[in-house]
């Protein structure tokens, strides 16, 4: 695993200082920086001041208007990160509601640098990934991060979700609205995207576990592939090929189009293919084609016709013994 320099940052601090959650985040930041709380009148998490200027211990404004405990402990470790990393300078406002225009590109790359040396610091990826292998559940794990390492729900399940191996999606929703979400690093398939509405149950039919949660009036939804999915004993000896002209050949596709949507097919299996670099077993690449079909089935039809078909797990399974004779 790589990982970035903000995060390298922070798991140096950790190291050095032998920390381990829950952090005593403040004791921490006071070796850097001096701490005002403070009732603010606008709504800001927090402000940072005289970063980077020689002879000033660089200031930390908290907003405790408002907030809950947990929040206001990533703030400072927030703005520990803005205080720590190097390129970090001057002095920064941290607005919770600021727009997401261009004109701010600057300014929520450094934000998603401090969030990620904040999350590394209250919850090192390491300690995560040891507390990933006690529960099958990632809520079940995502609950016991949260409440050791004293972060809101939503800080531990984002941290989470980075540490997993591939094939893990999450959606936070509210009223069925996704509010949040992502995927584990090399998924394939896409995670729901924010203001879509998500059925939980329909919404990957490749996955093989699938988790809900309800907190307040959030909803939590986890699903995992079936990467272990095995090869059946007996390959189709018809040869990808023809099986997939038997399974179009009641589709109203012909000609020039038919032609066209194959090769379609045949780009995203390849595309899939690409992906699994490392345990190239077929199963991992049977579930890295079905993330990828699945995801494009959600805006073509005929895709998603193929993939109710009898006989497309017959021609995916000889497809992808091809696909390993050329390793
Ligand atoms: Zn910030």
């Amino acid at each position: 695993m790589s990982f970035s320099p903000e995060v390298n940052l922070a798991r140096r601090l950790v190291d050095r200082k032998g920390l381990t959650p829950p952090i005593d985040i403040e004791k921490l930041v006071k070796d850097y920086a001096t701490i005002e709380e403070l009732a603010f009148p606008v709504d800001v998490d927090g402000v940072c001041l005289d970063l980077k200027q020689p002879g000033k211990k660089p200031r930390i404004l908290v907003n405790s208007v408002g907030r809950s405990r947990n929040r206001m402990r990533f703030t400072l470790a927030h703005e520990l990160g803005h205080v720590l990393i190097p390129w970090h300078t001057g002095s920064i406002v941290d607005e919770t509601d600021i727009g997401n225009g261009d004109e701010n590109a600057d300014y929520w790359q450094l934000e998603g640098e401090a969030n990620r040396f904040a999350s590394e610091l209250l919850m090192p990826t390491k300690w995560v990934l040891e507390i990933a292998q006690q529960f099958a559940s990632p809520l079940d794990v995502t609950e016991k991060i949260a409440n050791v390492a004293n972060v809101s729900f939503h800080a531990a399940t984002i941290k989470l979700i980075g540490c997993l191996p591939q094939g893990f999606i999450f959606a936070q929703t509210q009223e069925g609205i996704v509010r949040s979400s992502g995927r584990s690093p090399g998924t394939l398939a896409n995670q729901p995207f924010i203001g879509e509405a998500v059925n939980p149950e329909k919404a990957y039919p490749w996955a093989k576990s699938v988790w809900h949660k309800h907190a307040g009036d959030l909803e939590y939804h986890w699903w995992r592939s079936k990467a272990d999915k095995s090869e059946p004993a007996a390959i189709d000896a018809r040869g990808w090929r023809n099986i997939l002209d038997s399974i179009l050949v009641h589709t109203g596709i012909h000609g020039e189009e038919l032609k066209k949507f194959k090769q379609s097919i045949n780009g995203i299996i390849a595309y899939a293919n690409g992906h699994v670099r490392v345990n190239r077993s077929s199963a991992a690449i049977y579930d890295a084609c079905l993330q990828r079909l699945h995801s494009v089935a959600k805006r073509d039809a005929r895709i998603n016709a193929m993939l109710e078909h009898d006989e497309f797990d017959a021609f995916l399974w000889s497809k992808i013994s091809d696909l390993i004779k050329l390793d």
